[in-house]
């Protein structure tokens, strides 16, 4: 724990802790240059912070031309940086829906309307079989051609978690968009989130942890061939159509659990994230291997706790050295919250130089860009599934050949 300095040395400037947080929106200024407001309470024995030490607050709105200040604030402000990347993520995401949308009408009004071909995008929507194309293709070396994509996304994502933790949940994951934005908009509505009590938040964390031991430990359980029966499946091969009919004509008791679920995402701070999603727990794993951890410095640490309220994965980072978190996406609200230059800082290591701000973007975004552009490039990104079989297989769809219990696919020849 720091110690407070003589008062003789210093100057008291205005850091006090706001009585509720402020607003982090799409564009999060506000904390970025307002870190006291007027009906703030001060925190008794709150160091204080000499001048030379209090964090340069950019002003933008100095600049008047809308390009320099947009630029200006990508490389300085890592929110709005971030919320960027978000917004570009999520029009991507609508992008790809537009087209499989239009795909599906081609394949199911039977090749009538004009044809649309599928964006292999959809396949990240996809994680079984994006983790059983994985340990296929470690088992065997093969990329498999039914849902390469698939494979490359997951790839893709675990390689942003090693460079910088569950980044990918906070910076690209529609989800997490979306979940973010609803406890925004409870935090609008009732001035606040509902923090769950630990006794309560421990066992429902690691729900989703259970969620990811259930599928590793049936896939690990396949050998090479259970696997290729899977992968070469009638039922893998339309599973991104399925998954569309599943939303398409969605049944009363899924649309009222998605509905719950997006209640509950309102009232307490990324549910579905911090509780249930699979995915986010094999990434808070992963991401244990990045260097890049949230540092802080606790000898200029004065305590304020600031760094703790912003952190939406309830992370007391006021006690902590390293944020070694599992559930830490590197959302930077932290860092931009603290009010003292040096203190809270993204670093590879305690004495290495902080990752600044303009370089965060570059990373998570290059890193998805590079590993899913290779894909591209040498041609593991379109699947081999003609225009022809796609139509047959449209035609069949309610076949029993194309269901699947657990995981298990039934038999089928090598016509089907
Ligand atoms: S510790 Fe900081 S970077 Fe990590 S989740 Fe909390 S606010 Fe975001
Ligand atoms: S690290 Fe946290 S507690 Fe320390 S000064 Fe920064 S915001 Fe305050």
């Amino acid at each position: 724990m720091a110690t407070e300095a003589p008062d003789t040395n210093l100057e008291t400037v205005d850091v006090a802790i706001p009585q509720e947080l402020p607003d982090v929106g799409l564009i999060r200024q506000d904390l970025f240059t307002k870190h006291s407001r007027p009906d703030a309470r001060r925190r008794p024995g709150l160091k204080k912070i000499p001048p030379e030490l209090r964090r340069r607050k950019p002003n933008f709105d100095h600049e008047q031309r809308w390009y320099k200040r947009f630029v200006w604030r990508l490389r300085e402000d890592s929110q709005f940086q971030r919320s960027t990347i978000q917004a570009a993520f999520v029009l991507l995401c609508i992008w790809i829906g537009i087209e499989f949308y239009l795909f599906m009408r081609w394949g199911l009004s039977g090749g009538t309307e004009a044809f649309y071909s599928r964006p292999p995008g959809v396949e990240g929507f996809l994680p079984i079989s994006a983790l059983i194309s994985f340990k296929y293709w470690v088992q065997t070396g093969i990329v498999n051609s039914i849902h390469p994509a698939s494979l490359f996304i997951l790839l893709a994502i675990v390689a942003v978690s090693i460079a910088l933790k569950k980044s990918f949940c906070s910076w690209l994951c529609p989800v997490g968009t979306l979940s973010e934005s609803l406890w925004m908009v409870g935090q609008k509505l009732f001035k606040r989130n509902l923090a769950l009590p630990r006794w309560l938040d421990y066992p429902l964390r690691s729900l989703k942890y259970l969620l990811l031991f259930f599928f590793i430990y049936s896939i690990w359980q396949m050998d090479k061939e259970a696997l290729a029966q899977f992968i070469y499946s009638p039922y893998n091969k339309v599973a991104d159509i399925k998954m569309f009919l599943f939303f398409a004509e969605i049944s009363s008791f899924a649309l009222w659990t998605i509905l719950i679920l997006m209640l509950l995402s309102v009232v307490i701070k990324n549910f579905w994230c911090r509780f249930l999603c699979p995915y986010g727990a094999l990434l808070g794993i992963v991401g244990w291997l990045s260097p890049l951890k949230i540092t802080r410095t606790e000898s200029s640490c004065i305590d304020c706790e600031l760094c703790t309220q912003a952190c939406p994965a309830n992370i007391k980072v006021h006690k902590a050295d390293r944020v070694w978190s599992d559930e830490c996406m590197s959302c930077m609200l932290c860092v931009q919250a603290c009010p003292v230059k040096n203190t809270l800082e993204m670093r590879a290591g305690i004495k290495s130089r902080p990752v600044q701000n303009r370089f965060l973007g570059i990373l998570v975004g290059g890193v998805f860009v590079v590993v899913t552009g290779l894909a591209v490039l040498t041609g593991y990104w379109q699947n081999s599934i003609s225009r022809e079989e796609y139509l047959r297989r449209f035609q069949q769809l309610n076949s029993p050949v194309y269901q699947h219990f657990r995981g298990e696919v039934p038999e089928y020849g090598p016509h089907d």
